[in-house]
């Protein structure tokens, strides 16, 4: 599983760094740093929870294929 973030997008509330500042990480002025995430086995709720988190919707979950 992998998170994509549209990194332009991001107003910088630090939802998703709320639910797990490992899988969220932000930059100095609290917006996130990167724009696509490879979820570590068993952390895939935490992601889910990340990107119902953000209210501006710009983080997507990508399944694995398999
Ligand atoms: S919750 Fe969304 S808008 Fe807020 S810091 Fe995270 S990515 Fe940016």
């Amino acid at each position: 599983m992998k998170i994509r973030i549209e990194k332009a997008a991001c107003v910088g509330n630090a939802r998703c760094a709320a639910v797990s500042a490992e899988l969220f990480p932000l930059d100095e002025d609290g917006y996130i740093a990167v724009e696509e995430i490879d979820v570590p086995g068993g952390e895939e709720k935490l992601a889910r929870r990340g990107a119902r988190a953000c209210p501006e919707r710009i983080i997507t979950i990508v399944e694995d294929d398999d």
